[in-house]
């Protein structure tokens, strides 16, 4: 697989909340893993607020789950507080260390996994490298995009641009309604 078909995610949602979580479990996946910032909680917001550790903890019946952030240990333990979700900071996305160190946690391999993240750079890209399948949500709020996120979005419109011409039945139906939604 070339890198720009690796930057091609499995599918795309508006958001974790749409995501058709029991057709994943028919397809035999048992363990999520999902990114933090902009995923779950905007890059501005500390901490989940009820509505978002109710819904984790509503998958939790049914999946294995692992937080998985660039972000340092404070603001991922900060963020998490109060809830006992495993996770893992500084998981150096795009690399497959943290990924390797996330199935591990759960003693599953990587088949039973989605991956589930906002960014084509770190999330769809690393997973796809183990390979791990991937979900590309809409960004919570993609004004609060912060540091090495910005330049990841700037190489992102440019991947988005060659996968539009490489793959275009791919990008219609999978990165199409992503562009839109952020008016990229
Ligand atoms: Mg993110």
């Amino acid at each position: 697989m070339s890198m720009i078909q690796k930057c091609i995610p499995d599918a795309y949602h508006a958001s974790i909340f749409e995501i058709s979580y029991h057709s994943l479990q028919k397809q035999g996946i048992t363990t999520l893993f999902f990114d933090l910032d902009n995923t779950i909680i905007a890059y501005d917001q500390s901490e989940l607020n009820v509505k978002e550790i109710d819904f984790l903890n509503n998958l939790k019946k049914d999946f294995k789950i692992v937080i998985m952030s660039n972000s340092g240990y404070k603001r991922v333990s900060n963020a998490l507080k109060g809830t006992d979700f495993m996770f893992l900071w500084h998981s150096l996305k795009p690399t497959k260390i943290g990924f390797k160190k996330a199935l591990k946690m759960v003693g599953e391999t990587q088949d039973k996994v989605m991956m589930i993240g906002d960014q084509l750079m770190t999330d769809v890209y690393g997973a796809h490298r183990l390979p791990i399948k991937v979900i590309l949500v809409g960004s919570v709020k993609r004004s609060s995009d912060r540091g090495i996120t910005k330049i990841n979005r700037f190489i992102e419109k440019k991947i988005l641009k060659k996968i539009m011409i490489k793959q275009p039945k791919l990008y219609e139906e999978r990165l199409l309604p992503y562009v839109k939604d952020h008016a990229l």
